[in-house]
């Protein structure tokens, strides 16, 4: 799961229905392909690694036992390229001028350089104040009406007034959709304000991570931000240097912001000159795809798929002397119940109708990259793919009463998942904070980018329970950490209870006269009517 945070807090809808034990599963052979998958031998699965080249070949093994037939380019594997970029900041500097005086900024302390732009070796232009820098044509939002942004440095408060809904502000934002609009304005660049109302970590960890590379498809059709030199992201407590001799102040802005008020735009005294330097390197690394073979004559050229990251973030800095990011649960589960599922399959054959395409990407924690290839080039026919069931870190780490469904209320999906888990006697619960958009922050995004209804389901809690508390300690103690290991509490008949869910949504999905919907009012319906 990538960049996920969450506060537990939400109510639950739906209707306690009389339980079932689950027949097929017993979560401790899924938890045995854990024990491969998360091994310190994989050392955490970093995209590109002999660790994750390790996991796949592990995970080619057990599909091949499990009768699966290899659906990528090379057998299994569908073949990715990357590149990854690392600034090198002593070669760097960024500078304010004002009134023909310069103050240099301090990297890391007052500002830091992004690499999903790639920063022009040098940059100096005028800076002006856009307020969210949005362009919401479905809203008549536009903060550029009437503003000359031309070969300046847009300054940007990250986040949206109060009447731009949640998924429209989210689609908004991506870099995609941002510097297509400032792509068109002329601007050169985006300097970006956090705030500081929104902080979810703190300023001294983004900073940490700034040396980090990152990483990015290595084609010129995923190149997004064509024309932009410069991205800078600025520590709020050093943001107030930007607003000088302006005439307002960052703490103005801060104050409505905090709000989703209305922001002013005017243009700033200062100017920014900076240098930059970044070092690439290639990656190569593969997405994974099996298929489970449909036998109805037509539908059996329709596939439903199942997805999960099998890549994590790999060795990192030491937490307590362990410096394995093993991803036992991100995405190791994902991992391990789609092995497991296919297992069951070849185990307790089902008559399936439609085929179902078992897909391991990579890259997701480096910004949902695998699936992002593998939804513009996937290798069956795009407009075969019916449904995307994703699995990512769904924590069966307390009783499965409830189940976080995200996307319940926006395909028939949603339905099938809703009847499916009250039929086990699971209590169905939407997502619990849509302000977030979780939805949109893992694979399942890059195939609703390209018009294929999804959902991703995870083990929910009751607001205010003790399960509550557990989910949110494991986050805070856990999440991306090496302690995400082999030594954690499981409870396996939660994961045999979610993947008995799991294993009956494909069946229905595969076996429905009609493939999934979305619903009317779904604002993702509008990729559906794109593609
Ligand atoms: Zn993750």
């Amino acid at each position: 799961m990538r960049n996920l945070s969450i506060a537990l807090l939400f109510s639950t809808f739906a209707i306690l229905a009389s339980a079932q034990p689950p027949s097929h599963f017993d979560g401790h052979t899924w938890w045995d392909y854990i024990k491969i998958i998360a091994d310190d031998k994989m050392e955490g699965r970093d995209t590109g690694s002999r660790g994750e080249r390790a996991a796949q070949e592990y995970a080619v093994e057990q599909l091949k036992k499990a009768g699966l037939e290899p659906a990528g380019i090379n057998g299994f594997y569908q073949p990715v390229r990357f590149v990854s970029r690392q600034i090198d900041e002593k070669a760097c500097s960024l500078t304010l001028v004002h009134d023909g005086k310069h103050e240099p900024l301090v990297l890391g302390d007052d500002a830091l350089i992004g690499t999903r732009i790639i920063p022009a070796p040098e940059v100096k232009a005028p800076l002006i104040f856009v307020g969210y820098g949005l362009k919401v044509p479905e809203k008549n939002y536009d903060d550029f009406a009437g503003l000359d942004v031309k070969g300046k440095l847009v300054v940007i408060f990250s986040g949206s007034p109060a009447d731009i809904p949640g998924p429209l502000a989210a689609h908004y934002q991506t870099l995609l959709e941002r510097w297509k609009v400032l792509r068109a304005a002329g601007a050169v660049g985006i300097i970006s304000l956090i705030n500081p109302a929104s902080m979810d970590i703190p300023w001294s960890r983004i900073s940490l991570n700034r040396t980090h590379p990152t990483m990015d498809l290595d084609y010129p059709e995923f190149d997004e931000t064509s024309g932009a030199q410069l991205s800078v992201t600025v520590n709020p407590a050093s943001a107030e240097k930007f607003f000088a001799g302006s005439g307002h102040t960052f703490a103005e802005i801060a104050e409505l912001g905090k709000d989703r008020k209305p922001l002013p735009h005017f243009p700033l005294a200062v100017s920014l000159e900076a240098k930059t330097r970044v070092e690439t390197q290639k990656v190569e690394s593969a997405n994974l795809v099996a298929k489970l073979q449909g036998s109805d004559p037509t539908l059996k050229d329709e596939y439903v798929v199942l997805s999960a990251h099998i890549d994590h973030v790999g060795i990192g800095a030491p937490i307590n002397g362990d410096s394995i990011y093993n991803g036992a649960m991100d995405d190791g589960s994902g991992s391990a119940l789609l092995i497991d599922e296919a297992a069951t399959f070849k185990k307790n054959p089902e008559k399936l109708r439609r085929s179902i395409l078992f897909v391991f990407v990579t890259a997701e924690e480096k910004g949902l990259l695998g699936s992002k290839y593998f939804a513009a080039h996937p290798t069956v026919p795009p407009k075969s793919l019916v449904a995307d069931v994703n699995v990512d870190m769904f924590l069966p780490i307390v009783p499965l009463k409830v189940m976080r469904v995200l996307g319940l209320d926006d395909s028939d999906l949603g339905d099938r998942a809703r009847e499916i888990s009250q039929s086990q006697g699971v209590k169905v619960q939407p997502d619990p904070e849509p302000l977030r958009n979780l939805f949109v922050r893992s694979d399942q995004y890059n195939f609703i980018r390209h018009g294929v209804p999804s959902i991703i389901m995870s083990v929910g809690s009751e607001p205010g329970s003790p399960e509550q508390k557990i989910f949110k300690d494991w986050l805070t103690n856990r999440y991306h950490a090496p302690s995400d290991d082999l030594n954690q509490p499981v409870d396996f008949d939660a994961a045999a209870k979610y993947e008995e869910i799991v294993r009956t949504l494909l069946i229905d999905i595969a076996n429905d006269d009609h493939r999934p919907q979305w619903k009317q009012d779904s604002f993702f319906r509008r990729y559906a009517s794109e593609n």
